[in-house]
């Protein structure tokens, strides 16, 4: 891999507690220890016309019957397209600053729409969303605005390679129009697949779509092709929402699926979320090598970081990791077409009372066995990140479901 952006900051709550303190500057160090970096590429949303700020307020391109909220631009406008294009080449050619908004970095110039389908309505436009109409998939992903987002950024490509024919125009495929369009692709569009990988161990469908869609822009682009890979589900429902999740460890899905993407020959991958410290370090492990032993650098992490309580920690961690993972403990209606119940899942199916008691077992016995400071510390500050999170988390749970007291 050319990039590889897996830029924890321990904000979080299991990364967090498991690091325990640290400074800026230690985790400058751990991302340079991890070889984050590499290859400067950006691909993120641009057209954001809340913040979009200087020439790219043309009345030309507003959208046309959008409603009274702010909406997409008018993707199939001329004028827009020359704007973008001159943008490009300004940023190519080195001339100061983009513009408020936008996003390029090192051979990479980023387009990626606004996240709304409140879309232009004039006739062009409708037009050129026609073909995408039927293209749901009933997943977070589908390619309903595929033809109508990559005519553009063809568009765009097609005119920014006649003066800059080395040069990459960086997109996402991602939401709706994560599917590939109808036509073929211009060869200098790097495009961006957004994976749920979260979600690859047990929701079959939703890794089906998503590696349909893959495999299907691995045949088409000829540019190099990055990844953003989801690790955002069940910890970012569980922040916003208010409820602790079950500890989502998938340590051996994600070295699988990794292993797949290197050997695929993807050119660089971008990390949304945050997982735990070991399945993070094991995953960059994979990145350097996707031939490593994946139960050995697991079993030599719990042997050299927690020494004589390595071993029902190494225990702890693949039970969370077992029932995290197992399919069969997401029935419906836990499990629906296109996501989860976090919530009710955690501790409805996965984290039940039997289970609880095992697992507080195996932390018992750690913080029994640590012998050393550095053993004490490790053991609490894991038992911290996992374990007082899981305890809080059902007793929580458990407190909601009593009628209110009554
Ligand atoms: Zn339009």
């Amino acid at each position: 891999m050319k990039h590889r952006s897996a830029l924890p900051s321990g904000s979080w709550p299991f990364l967090q507690n498991q690091w325990g303190p640290f400074t800026r500057e230690q985790v400058h160090l751990h991302w340079r220890r991890t070889r984050q970096g590499g290859e400067p590429w950006s691909a993120n949303h641009t057209f954001y016309p809340r913040t979009i700020k200087g020439r790219f307020h043309h009345p030309d391109y507003q959208p046309k019957d959008a409603g009274t909220q702010v909406g997409q631009l008018c993707y199939t406008n001329p004028r827009l397209v020359e704007e973008v294009v001159q943008t490009a080449r300004d940023y190519f050619d080195g001339k100061g600053q983009l513009p408020e908004g936008w996003k390029a970095l090192g051979d990479y110039f980023a387009l990626a729409p606004d996240d709304t389908l409140r879309l232009c309505n004039c006739d062009a436009c409708k037009v050129a969303r026609k073909p995408g109409e039927g293209r749901k998939t009933g997943f977070f992903s589908d390619g309903v605005i595929s033809d109508y987002w990559f005519s553009f950024v063809n568009a765009i490509a097609r005119e920014v390679r006649k003066t800059h024919p080395d040069k990459y125009i960086a997109t996402l495929a991602y939401w709706s129009y994560a599917l590939p369009p109808s036509f073929d692709i211009e060869p200098n569009v790097s495009v961006s697949p957004c994976l749920h990988t979260c979600y690859y161990p047990v929701h079959p469908g939703m890794t089906a779509n998503d590696l349909d869609f893959y495999e299907a822009w691995r045949r088409k682009t000829k540019a190099p092709m990055f990844l953003w890979v989801y690790y955002h589900h069940p910890m970012e429902p569980a922040l916003i929402n208010g409820f602790g999740c079950f500890p989502h460890v998938m340590v051996h899905d994600t070295a699988n699926a990794m292993r797949r993407f290197i050997q695929d020959g993807i050119h660089g991958i971008f990390e949304c979320g945050e997982q735990d410290q070991l399945e993070q370090y094991v995953m960059t492990k994979v990145w350097d090598d996707p031939t490593t032993d994946v139960d050995g650098t697991i079993d030599e992490f719990f042997r050299l970081y927690f020494g004589r309580a390595g071993k029902p920690m190494n225990r702890f961690y693949r039970r969370l990791e077992e029932i995290a993972c197992d399919p069969k403990n997401y029935p419906a209606p836990y499990l629906r077409t296109g996501g989860i119940d976090w919530k009710k899942v955690a501790w409805e199916r996965l984290g039940t009372a039997e289970r609880m008691e095992e697992l507080g077992r195996l932390i018992q016995k750690a913080e029994s066995l640590a012998e050393t400071d550095a053993e004490k510390q490790r053991v609490a500050q894991w038992r911290k990140a996992f374990w007082d999170w899981m305890v809080r988390g059902r007793e929580k749970a458990l407190a909601q479901e009593k009628p209110d007291g009554k």
